[in-house]
């Protein structure tokens, strides 16, 4: 088999709330939806997020295609070495969602080819669902208070908020109505995005401590990582790395380090599946958990993803997903929107490949809104353009 095309549209779907965190602000998620055309008919579909911009995905697709078009989709170890390798890629890393996409549609080509559901190529079911953390928006105390309310009753069992705001008692503030709002069983995880200096973020977590915190995520700067293992030594709340954990070379020196309890992994950061799961192998040989991070995705590379850490032991936490800020999706009853979700877990896909089912109408749609009002979703904050912006922030 091989390949014959790539098709790209990218599309824009708007969030419930707007998702705020420490250095910016975002109305939506934008991703760029991929086909994948074959010799033999079958197409495979992927999904790259629009990071750094959905410009820069198009145009990395765009170079990449020499390197794709008349390849074997099942060899996909040697399509994304050829195209990090021979096109001189690897060095790049904002090229790696174009990437990710294409490898996650070359397995979703492989899946429907041998009438299997990705996991069962993965590794097989070690779990029959994957749960994820409910998304609480950063609003006023009685919006938090009210999202983490909606969190518990609706079944989801570990709430995630964005700390290191500007002003440090409202972060404060806001953790304390997560709780009043989640109730005494529910986890509560939060997350910093750098944002404190190691003696802030030792100061903020033994401050934030009292609310019951399950994990920190990435208080201070993920490139200094003596300052993680600092915080780490002085913090009763396991550490978790993000932003210094982006691709394997990372996550090794944060384990060799010290540097954290549990370690994000993201397809989408370090150029596919395949890489995942070498991400969690290492992590589990240090002994260590690893959690899904998402730059926030619609239901195919949500899909993707679930299919992936069904296979995989050591995803033991909560995963990050935008179920609780999607409005919608671009697939049929899996990702955008709460009601996907049954005690915060989502089934794993049984159909082949990645199993999920595309709404052609919803796919126009939001692809009408990215053309007409696509800037407005970006991660770049289009309110912020003007704002320079120091780290940390105290
Ligand atoms: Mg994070």
């Amino acid at each position: 088999m091989r390949i014959t095309g790539i098709k790209a549209t990218p599309v824009a779907v708007p969030y419930r709330h707007e998702e705020h965190w420490a250095f910016g602000r975002r109305l939506g998620c934008v991703s760029v939806l991929i086909e994948l055309t074959t010799d033999d008919g079958i197409v495979g579909v992927g999904e790259a997020a629009a990071y750094p911009s959905a410009d820069i995905v198009l145009a990395v697709l765009d170079s990449i295609k020499s390197l794709v078009i008349g390849e074997d989709p099942f060899s996909i170890e040697r399509l994304v070495r050829r195209i990090e390798l021979v096109g001189t890629w690897h060095h790049v890393r904002a090229t790696s969602p174009a990437i990710a996409a294409v490898e996650m549609a070359c397995w979703d080509i492989v899946g429907k080819s041998c009438a299997q559901p990705l996991v069962n190529l993965l590794g097989g079911r070690f779990r029959d669902r994957v749960e994820c953390f409910y998304y609480v928006a950063a609003g006023s105390p009685d919006d938090v208070a009210s999202e983490a309310e909606l969190a518990t009753r609706t079944g989801f069992g570990t709430c995630y908020l964005k700390v290191g705001s500007d002003n440090p008692h409202l972060d404060i503030d806001r953790v304390e109505a997560s709780r009043a709002g989640a109730g005494p069983e529910a986890k509560l995880r939060i997350d910093a995005n750098e944002a404190w200096s190691p003696g802030s973020a030792v100061r903020m977590i033994r401050e934030l401590g009292r609310f019951g915190l399950e994990l920190v995520e990435q208080p201070v700067s993920g490139r200094n990582l003596s300052e993680m293992a600092y915080v780490r030594n002085r913090s009763e709340v396991p550490l978790l790395a993000n932003e210094a954990s982006w691709t394997r070379s990372d996550q090794l020196a944060v384990i060799r380090a010290g540097a954290a309890d549990a370690v994000s992994v993201d397809n989408q950061l370090d150029g596919g599946l395949l890489n995942v799961k070498r991400s969690a192998g290492l992590c589990e040989a240090a002994g260590l958990p690893v959690v899904k991070h998402s730059l926030g995705e619609l239901g195919i590379a949500l899909a993707a993803a679930v299919h992936t850490i069904a296979a995989t032991p050591n995803f033991t936490y909560a995963n990050q997903a935008y179920g609780a800020l999607l409005s919608d999706d671009v697939t049929v009853g899996f990702g955008g929107g709460i009601d996907s979700y049954d005690e915060g877990c989502l089934p794993v896909p049984t159909k082949p490949g990645l199993g999920v089912t595309l709404d052609q109408d919803r796919i126009e749609r939001y692809a009408r809104l990215y053309r007409t009002r696509g800037s407005e979703f970006a991660f770049t904050d289009s309110a912020a353009t003007k704002q320079s912006r120091a780290l940390p922030k105290f």
